[in-house]
């Protein structure tokens, strides 16, 4: 597996984090995704430990990304029960806590299963209930305590009649903190065209929608879903050099998932990741864990593999931690709320060193004004949000405005 320095999983473990692309049923811990096959019967039988093998170990035999999305059909047999659900959702968010993480979108797909007599609502009943579960146990006081809404996911191989359904349910549980609806599934399944009326649908709604694109190479459907503009993006790996740019032009929150997009084989290797021409590039990115039950990661390994991969500072880990609170699907005022918590929750040391090393910083650019662009720390005034346009390479513009940096076209053109 790839490797990282300890004193970097450490340190990206004390940021505090914002988790935007989890699905509930990817967050199952192994120990109970073990116990919940001993309990499920298929054709009568106990179902046989050996049919679950968590990603990882699949990932050792090279798997096919069909074979990936056959071993989560078989996760959700085994995790579609009321009882079942709802102990993932209290797990999911004890993990997510324990990880630093102050506020997680969840996304997960309602499922039906008439033989455990789980039906779209009862099953977000079981997802509500875990919800409450880890609140009622939780000793933290609830401002500093994880908060947490959901994503009804639109599974792309069921088709546009289930899809409405979703948007449907979506819209009426929006009181209890669903915020929109994602597309997902495997890519090599369904047609967008015959989902986009559910889209539509959903944001006719004033729902929120993210679109997984890009996990394999289709660029027609990619260029088609960039052009509705959804509110975020997830994946993206597999864009031709005229998409790429389409997408940093488009500025669409991005939901990058590094060691889902390897163990996927949607890039071979972290070296051809596209991350860091989006990152320089000043577009705006999250980091996320995808699966991080079936993957065995958690939100600060991945910041971890990032900073090793892509060699990020700890200013621009921090950057990058705290301006993802700027792409959830909150209300404005709620994430005004959120980015105040995350700033009081960086931890006293980091910020007084990135603070010495801002003002040390703005001293020496009074003797030489362009030392500190060329270092690419994209950090803002108050050390917080990212900076558009202001990364390594020195470029300017940024992506949103529809200009690209001059370092951005000449990787491109090498492309
Ligand atoms: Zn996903």
């Amino acid at each position: 597996m790839f490797s990282y320095a300890s004193a970097e999983l450490e340190f990206c473990q004390r940021l505090p984090k914002v988790e935007l692309h989890a699905h509930l049923n990817g967050c199952v811990r192994d120990g109970t995704l073990k116990e919940l096959a001993g309990q499920t019967l298929l054709g009568g039988q106990p179902m046989c430990l050996d049919q679950l093998v968590t990603l990882t170990e699949l990932s050792k035999s090279s798997p096919t990304l069909g074979e990936c999305f056959a071993l989560f059909e078989v996760l959700h047999q085994v995790t579609t029960t009321h009882a079942a659900i709802r102990r993932i959702a209290r797990e999911a968010l004890e993990d997510f806590a324990a990880d630093n993480v102050l506020y997680a979108e969840i996304r997960t797909t309602p499922k039906v299963r008439p033989e455990a007599g789980v039906a779209p609502e009862s099953y977000m009943d079981s997802v509500f209930q875990g919800i409450e579960d880890y609140y009622l146990a939780s000793r933290k006081p609830r401002g500093k305590d994880i908060h947490v809404r959901l994503l009804l996911s639109i599974n792309r191989q069921r088709g546009v009649g289930e899809a409405m359904e979703t948007v449907r349910l979506a819209a009426a549980l929006r009181e209890r903190g669903v915020v929109g609806v994602d597309l997902t599934g495997n890519p090599t399944q369904g047609e967008w065209l015959e989902l986009r009326p559910a889209l539509d649908l959903a944001r006719k709604e004033g729902l929120k929608v993210s679109l997984e694109a890009g996990e394999g190479y289709n660029p027609s459907e990619t260029q088609a879903m960039l052009e509705w503009r959804p509110d975020r993006l997830g994946h993206c790996c597999c864009l031709n050099p005229a998409l790429e740019q389409a997408l940093v032009r488009s500025g669409i929150p991005l939901e990058v998932c590094l060691t889902s997009n390897l163990l996927t084989r949607a890039v071979k290797s972290y070296g051809e990741h596209r991350f860091p021409l989006y990152y320089q590039s000043g577009h705006p990115l999250a980091l996320c864990t995808d699966d991080p039950g079936i993957l065995n990661t958690t939100l600060s390994r991945e910041y971890a593999i990032a900073s090793h991969a892509f060699k990020l500072t700890q200013r621009q880990l921090v950057a990058l931690a705290l301006g993802a609170a700027s792409h959830t699907f909150l209300e404005e005022e709620e994430a005004e709320e959120l980015r105040e918590r995350m700033k009081a929750a960086l931890p006293r040391d980091i910020r007084f060193r990135l603070e010495r090393e801002s003002a040390a910083a703005a001293s020496a650019a009074s003797t030489a004004t362009t030392a500190s662009l060329a270092e690419g720390s994209a950090m803002s005034e108050d050390g917080v949000r990212p900076v558009r346009g202001q990364a390594a390479g020195g470029g300017g513009g940024g992506g949103g405005g529809g200009k690209l940096p001059p370092a951005w076209r000449r990787m491109w053109a090498q492309a």
